[in-house]
């Protein structure tokens, strides 16, 4: 393992920049929480629960879900055991979240000084290609993993080579939703650079090339 078991990251981007494959995978070789705000929320979706049933109207129109609501649930996650390292200090990946200014200032309210975040890493991938990433992505509802039916196929269309799973289109990755979640990064989400620029922990990667090289990039950027 390469990283410190201290490490309180964000991972920002545009949807489709590959934060999701990425984060799961560099939380499992650092032995650190991979805390995904989208994927909690269709966990909420599947169970049926209230706050699902008020995400789901949010998420299958691209839009953002309240900020007040992921806010509470990110500041409950975070507290969570898997979510400290044996010294009491935090450690984790934090996918999806922040992705409006308010959301990021409460984030920073709720770190104290020992827990501040430690890496910002930014996702750079030009537009046209996140939208055939989106198109094509296939997530396994069983395992989680994800696939892409031209650039990262599984051996049997529709079957997961992880598990056998089958694999579903996520709900907001049909044409109309891209377009609306594209239109919101770029008004609500973008802004987080300069926000995070400003403050010294910002680092761009560019993340349009093979998983394996902007995975190594990733390990030596959060050093
Ligand atoms: P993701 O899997 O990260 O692309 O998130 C899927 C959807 O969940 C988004 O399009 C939003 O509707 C909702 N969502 C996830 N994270 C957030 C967040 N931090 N703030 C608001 N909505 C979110």
């Amino acid at each position: 393992m390469t990283l410190q078991l201290r490490t309180r990251c964000v991972f920002l981007g545009a949807p489709g920049a590959g934060k999701g494959t990425q984060a799961k995978r560099v939380a499992a070789e650092a032995g650190i929480a991979h805390i995904s705000t989208g994927d909690m929320l269709r966990e909420e979706v599947r169970s049926g629960s209230a706050l699902g049933a008020e995400a789901k109207t949010y998420m299958d129109a691209g839009k953002l879900v309240p900020d007040q609501l992921i806010i509470d649930m990110v500041k409950a996650r975070v507290e969570r055991p898997d979510c400290k390292a044996a010294d009491g200090s935090s450690a984790w990946i934090l996918d999806g979240f922040p992705r409006t200014l308010p959301q990021a200032e409460a984030l920073d309210q709720s770190l104290t000084g020992a827990d501040a975040l430690t890496h910002v890493i930014s996702f750079a991938v030009p537009e046209d290609v996140l939208m055939g990433r989106l198109t094509g992505r296939r997530t396994c509802s069983k395992c989680g993993a994800i696939w892409h039916i031209e650039h990262n196929p599984t051996k049997q269309d529709g079957v997961c080579d992880k598990c056998g799973g089958e694999l579903t289109q996520r709900s907001d990755d049909r044409p109309e939703a891209i377009g609306k979640r594209l239109e919101v990064y770029r008004s609500q989400t973008a802004p987080l650079l300069a926000y995070y620029g400003d403050r010294g922990v910002l680092r761009e990667i560019d993340a349009n090339r093979s998983p394996d090289v902007v995975f190594q990039e990733l390990l030596n950027a959060m050093q």
